[in-house]
């Protein structure tokens, strides 16, 4: 397990220490180097160097480097994936699932490595451009910060490192402060696979270090996945530099008359409970048409009471503890409102017995739309199902959010799934499927408070890169 930070390639030991602990124990598993803000400096002193490196490698380099990652990591998937369990605490069916989409994220931004090109634009299509010819390059911005969550930290750490690193940039990373430990170890497999030192450093750290790299006046790019609150302040911070945010949401999923009603609870159970709920994409709300309602309530109740709770290294456990007690005693103060307010507990919602971490995955019916169980992101083991009449009002719940992340809609009848694809407000939205669904290659990002930018190799390449034109006169 690797416990120093990386600074341009080099492994640093600091007196300072971080401790990450096991979410479903509570024991300590390392004692991780913590860096200050005047390691962020070094950093960014160190990336002009290392951007100086990348730019000497050709785009088939760049794509040799990465495949090879993607090869390393293939090859210690597991020692990954029970890492990943030791510090998010999801299960260990889960970690691997993440580390297999991270192999994944790293093949498709090598790919893209190739694919760096520009257009030629007919200069003379303009009256004023009589005798010229245009093109346009695409360069690397040149120093990119990416700040990562705690639920995906090797995966989210790889949709910003990888295809950045693909358009020939030098990357400093910041893993949240709970999840450090297979961000590190992605900066070895990166190193091992021959990354130009000065090109990666990884910086474990708190708030300040986050501010430090995304106030520097010489990092071109921030890329921030994590919570609105801190978006925003980063939104307000980070002065004139590209800034793509990629944050929360409340994801809707609408169960129309005329659509199947299994399916439908399966994906729930699926998109609702796993990794403890705490996905950003993860079902909070679902509006189920009044002649289906009773029935979709029952069958999902019998689903969320057959899930297995607890030790998240078991092969057959579904649901494992949330990051930590305190949020847990947040969803229950939430759980407390809505009821107050006249929402109805179908199951769950207290803690599991001497497990003040583990939250009994719950369903709550009848929840009004001005409680912060409706309004907010719940990122827990829980699912709200209310009763619509029709189409209409089934979007105006789904639009009745501060957030726009993907939603979903189960249906047979291709006119209403037009009209739901049409109106609804979000950055995905998935037909016959929860919104939890992502395959790491497609344009993925968010509406409204969900974000700016979009995720997916491809699409990345469009924030760390810079268009530079290029015309010449012929006369
Ligand atoms: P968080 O916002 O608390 O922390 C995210 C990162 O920001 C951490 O690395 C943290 O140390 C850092 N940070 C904190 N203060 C900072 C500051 N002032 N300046 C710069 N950086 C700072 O989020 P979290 O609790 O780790 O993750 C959960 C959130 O992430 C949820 O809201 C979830 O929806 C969101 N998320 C979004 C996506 C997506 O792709 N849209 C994916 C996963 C998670």
């Amino acid at each position: 397990m690797r416990t120093e930070l990386l600074l341009g390639g080099e492994w640093v030991s600091k007196e300072e220490k971080m401790p990450v602990f096991y979410p479903y124990t509570g024991e300590k598993v390392a004692d991780v180097s913590m860096a200050g803000e005047e390691d962020v400096y070094k950093a960014v002193e160190r990336a002009k160097e290392g951007q100086k490196e990348m730019a000497l490698l050709t785009p088939y380099e760049r794509y040799q480097i990465l495949m090879k990652a993607s090869e390393i990591l293939r090859d210690k998937a597991e020692e990954f994936a029970r890492t990943l369990v030791l510090e998010v605490g999801k299960t260990i069916r889960e970690a691997r699932a993440e580390v297999q989409r991270a192999v994944q994220t790293l093949v498709f931004s090598a790919e893209e490595a190739k694919r760096v090109g520009g257009e030629i634009i007919p200069i003379d299509a303009h009256p004023n451009g009589k005798g010229k010819v245009g093109f346009y390059v695409r360069e690397p911005v040149g120093i990119v910060s990416a700040i990562t969550p705690f639920n995906f930290p090797l995966n989210l750490s790889m949709h910003k490192v990888a295809p950045a690193l693909a358009c020939g940039n030098a990357v400093i990373l910041k893993p949240s402060e709970r999840t450090p430990l297979t961000p590190l170890m992605l900066g070895e497999v990166l190193l091992e696979a021959g990354l130009p030192k000065g090109a990666l450093s990884i910086l474990p750290g708190y708030g300040p270090v986050g501010k430090a790299m995304t106030t520097h006046p010489d990092v071109r790019v921030v890329s921030f996945t994590g919570s609105r609150q801190v978006g925003e302040i980063i939104a307000k911070q980070a002065g004139i530099k590209r800034v793509v945010l990629e944050l929360g949401s409340n994801s809707a999923v609408v169960l129309h008359k005329d659509g199947d009603l299994r399916k439908a609870v399966q994906k729930t159970l699926l998109g609702g409970y796993a990794i403890a709920g705490q996905v950003c994409i993860s079902v909070q709300r679902v509006f189920v048409h009044e002649e289906l309602f009773g029935k979709f309530v029952e069958e999902l109740k019998g689903g969320v009471e057959g899930l297995k709770i607890g030790d998240p290294m078991l092969e057959d456990t579904d649901v494992g503890p949330m990051i930590g007690v305190s949020e847990v005693d947040r969803v229950q103060e939430w759980i407390r409102e809505a009821l107050e307010e006249g929402a109805r507990l179908v199951t769950g919602g207290s803690k599991k017995e001497h497990k003040a971490n583990l939250l009994l995955p719950a369903l709550i019916t009848l929840v009004p739309s001005h409680v912060k169980l409706f309004r907010e992101e719940v990122f827990a083991p829980l699912v709200l199902v209310n009763p619509y009449r029709d189409l209409e009002e089934a979007i105006d719940m789904v639009n009745d959010s501060p957030y726009g992340l993907q939603v979903g809609l189960f249906t047979r009848d291709i006119g209403v799934a037009w009209e739901f694809i049409r109106k609804v407000r979000a950055g995905g939205v998935l037909i016959n499927e929860g919104p939890n669904f992502r395959v790491d290659h497609m344009p993925y990002g968010g509406v409204k408070n969900s974000g700016i930018g979009r995720e997916g190799p491809r699409f990345a390449v469009e924030d760390y890169t810079e268009i530079k034109m290029v015309i010449f006169d012929l006369a």
